[in-house]
């Protein structure tokens, strides 16, 4: 799909990047023309942020104080075993779109689309705008497999991406 974007709109070719981890192609923003260490939007910046916040951790419980409130913790957790447990089911539901006929749209996705359809379009499209397709899009989709698929927005205007 990119590439037919990208044949009928030849000046949005500068705006090409592609993913340092996944290697998959991408539009990005006007900020970040020519910046090749850019992670794409469907996964591996959410995954370069877990990971530098993990060795933030890691930095932050190798001190005293931190050893201490991880023991803390931990002692916590075996008390709450069953509540942890469906948290981590709540948590899992997050990672993939398709889960049990719910598809989860993230703020990431929406501000990527924001930003490819504004770029497509050559001016600035809503958010509003974007998740008004969007809604538009999958209703449409779930018609056409004859199905009925809850699909859940994931999504607060104004958070960071
Ligand atoms: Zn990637």
């Amino acid at each position: 799909m990119l590439r037919s974007v990208l044949r009928g709109k030849p000046q949005l070719r500068k705006y090409l990047s592609r993913c340092r981890h996944c290697r998959i192609y991408f539009l990005t923003d006007p900020r970040n023309i020519g910046r090749n260490d850019l992670g794409c939007p469907f996964g591996c910046i959410k995954a370069d942020r877990k990971e530098r916040s993990k060795s933030r951790s890691t930095e932050y419980y190798r001190s005293d104080w931190g050893r201490k409130k991880k023991k803390l913790l931990n002692d916590r957790r075996g008390k709450n075993k069953q509540s942890n447990e469906s948290l981590k089911e709540q948590s899992g539901k997050e990672e993939g779109c398709y889960e049990s006929g719910e598809m989860v749209v993230d703020s990431e996705t929406v501000n990527y689309l924001q930003g490819v359809v504004s770029l497509i379009e050559g001016f600035r499209v809503t958010e509003e705008e974007i998740l008004t397709m969007l809604k538009a899009k999958m209703r449409q989709h779930s018609m056409d497999k004859g199905k009925r698929i809850d699909y859940i927005f994931r999504y607060h205007p104004g958070m960071p991406p």
